[in-house]
């Protein structure tokens, strides 16, 4: 971890989150308290305050922070984790919204804030997502690649993964997509310039976790 980075970055986080504080502790920097934000509910802006804590890995900016609610406001049937972290969104499109501003602020303003303007939009209005819900886990996945991919089942889906975890994306070959186009005048393009945020490794792991699930599915 570039350490200087992490104190650059920081400093712009709290010209604009005064409350939020940056310490060390136990070989790993944390960034904790209160996250301030104005939030549109039915044309009326409200103040929302959500006490969290973002836990940087050695490996930012390359991997994303990992995110906590301290005060157990968030419950367990909303997007979390089995460990308490807060779900975000599917690993790729995190990665994806994260490239277009690679900071702190960048990850708060554009991964945080939607998740907890989301989670409070959700209590106040009848459990109606602002932005449609997407489910949790692997289903969530297949349903984010189905669409990122623009496939309609999860066959496709599944197929493309997996040539994406064997980097067997040739131009010249049938698309993996299913359709009779060569791949270069198909999805080519689109599912190379993935490789820029996930490499086959995390493929392979979306694709094992994805198939797992729809064996599950069809027991
Ligand atoms: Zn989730
Ligand atoms: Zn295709």
């Amino acid at each position: 971890m570039n350490v200087q980075i992490v104190w650059e970055q920081y400093k712009t986080v709290q010209d604009s989150f005064p409350n939020l504080v940056l310490t060390f502790e136990g070989n790993k920097y944390f960034i904790r308290g209160e996250l301030h934000f104005i939030a549109q509910f039915m044309e009326v802006p409200t103040e929302e305050a959500f006490l969290i804590e973002l836990e940087l890995p050695i490996t930012y900016p390359h991997s994303l922070p990992i995110v906590r609610e301290l005060e157990e406001r968030i419950p367990d049937g909303f997007h979390k984790f089995i460990d308490g972290t807060l779900c975000l969104g599917a690993p790729l499109a995190m990665k994806i919204t994260f490239s277009n501003d690679p900071t702190l602020l960048g990850f708060i303003n554009k991964l945080i804030i939607p998740y907890l303007y989301s989670f409070s939009y959700y209590k106040r209005n009848n459990r109606e997502f602002p932005y449609g819900e997407l489910s949790h886990n692997a289903k969530g996945l297949l349903e984010y690649y189905m669409e990122l991919f623009q496939v309609c089942s999860l066959d496709k889906v599944l197929h493309i993964l997996y040539h994406l975890s064997i980097k067997k994306i040739r131009g010249h070959l049938p698309c993996p997509c299913g359709n009779d186009l060569r791949t270069r005048n198909c999805h080519g393009t689109m599912l190379l310039g993935l490789y820029e945020h996930q490499d086959t490794f995390e493929f392979k792991k979306d694709f094992t976790y994805c198939l797992q699930y729809i064996k599950g599915e069809l027991n």
